[in-house]
């Protein structure tokens, strides 16, 4: 059952780490995962399995408490995650990277502040780029931050913050014009905000309201929420890394991680649906014999399982080339793009291997087919995508004289 999807070279810890998620995933998850989502229900249950695996840390290192794993070892397990249901992927994604920026880019006192806490899952977090107007265009942020002594003082409007709701520390992408007056270029006049709230929704700081859920197609049970910002002040020290300025940057490193993680999503979610779509086949029966067994439904569990196989390779080297300290922006460019284009298609054959019963709510597929498209756009569109790795391409391949 688990042919595809395979990878080579892991360590006796990344092995049993990743069998644990898998059974964990098998026994928890999947049982639940699609009644929790037509309810849109939070699944705290799964959250408080995900601390006790510690997977909230898995990347912190473990002078902080965490597990200290390599970025593979964390999209394996998001893979495995997303393989039985996408939204649980979402709650540990946004936390990881707000980890990883801190660890990266944190003073001492904030790793210390934060990264013990977050590593036992007690801190949860978000990050916060997009506004109503923008999403891709990063360098477009209105939000301002402005300093009032040993404080700044936050105002703006954010949009799409995937556990809005549920998180403690939120990292705002916001503009400083402080030491950085108008005119200068747009990536050096932002600034990251390390946001502490209480979770839930409404005024959860002075100067802070989450509104509510979003109402989404798909992607249920994660909450992704607004985020408004009157007044808010922040103590200077929150700050990350402690310097204006340096927030785009802060941002992009983060998402180039998430993007891995994204691409590693897809896969997981690209493979239970080939697993849903391999399985029906063989149970459905037409013209007196399982579908499997007419030519063109081979075809298509021939197209997917490329499609699988091809996606985890891509998103395998993005992961390995990050954790070996070199850029990997043209990697998980490249790897966010087709596993999310791939899940896309995969999600879509399976769908019609399932004739008629696909469009039922009582089948799994159904609700893969609504989850699926969020891939396309989360952590940057197909087309932004395309801009990072054409722009690579040509600094790779620049001719000379
Ligand atoms: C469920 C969900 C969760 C999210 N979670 C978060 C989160 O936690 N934090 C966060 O900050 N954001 C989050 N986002 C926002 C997400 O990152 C943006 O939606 C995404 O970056 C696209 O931005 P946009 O929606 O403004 O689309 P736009 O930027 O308005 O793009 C619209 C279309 O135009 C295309 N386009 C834009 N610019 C170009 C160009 N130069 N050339 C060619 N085509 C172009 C795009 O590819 C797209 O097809 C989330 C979004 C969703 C749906």
């Amino acid at each position: 059952m688990t042919r595809l999807a395979q990878t080579a070279g892991l360590n006796d810890v990344q092995r049993e780490i990743l069998s644990t998620v898998r059974d964990f995933v098998d026994k928890e998850i999947i049982p639940v995962a699609t009644g929790l989502e037509h309810r849109d229900e939070y699944p705290t249950e799964i959250v408080e399995g995900l601390k006790e695996l510690g997977l909230f840390g898995l990347m912190i290192p473990e002078e902080y408490g965490g597990l200290g794993e390599s970025l593979l070892t964390y999209a394996l397990c998001v893979e495995e995650i997303a393989r039985g249901w996408m939204s649980v992927s979402g709650i540990i994604n946004t936390h990881f990277i707000v980890a990883y920026m801190l660890k990266q880019h944190g003073t001492q006192e904030q790793r210390d502040a934060f990264l013990p806490r977050m590593a036992l899952g007690e801190v949860r977090g978000a990050f916060s780029m997009s506004e109503p107007a923008l999403g891709s265009d990063v360098s477009a942020i209105t939000s301002k931050g402005v300093r009032e002594g040993d404080e700044y003082v936050l105002n703006g409007q954010k949009m799409w913050l995937t556990n809005g709701g549920t998180s403690t520390l939120v990292a705002v992408l916001c503009r400083s014009d402080e030491g950085h007056p108008e005119g200068t270029a747009p990536h050096r006049s932002m600034t990251t905000f390390l946001v502490e709230k209480e979770p839930g929704f409404g005024e959860v700081r002075p100067g802070l309201t989450i509104p509510g859920k979003i109402d989404k197609m798909g992607y249920k049970g994660v909450d992704t929420t607004e985020l408004i910002m009157d007044d808010l002040r922040i103590p200077a020290n929150r700050v990350l890394g402690g310097v204006t300025g340096r927030g785009f940057y802060q941002m992009m490193d983060g998402v180039e991680v998430g993007r891995v993680n994204v691409a590693a999503r897809g896969c997981g979610v690209a493979q239970r649906a080939f697993e849903l779509g391999v399985s029906y086949a063989q149970q459905r029966h037409t013209f007196g014999k399982p579908i499997a067994q007419h030519q063109a439904i081979q075809f298509k569990l021939a197209e997917m399982a490329t499609k699988v196989e091809a996606a985890h390779a891509m998103m395998v080297n993005a992961a390995r080339k990050k954790d070996s300290g070199e850029r990997n922006d043209l990697e998980a460019g490249m790897a966010k793009y087709l596993a999310s284009e791939y899940c896309k298609e995969v999600v879509e054959d399976a769908f019609r291997i399932h004739g008629g019963y696909g469009f039922s709510k009582e089948y799994e597929i159904e609700r893969l087919y609504r989850e699926a498209p969020m891939l396309l756009i989360g952590e940057g569109t197909a087309e932004i995508q395309k801009m990072i790795i054409g722009r690579r391409l040509l600094e790779e391949y620049r001719i000379q004289g």
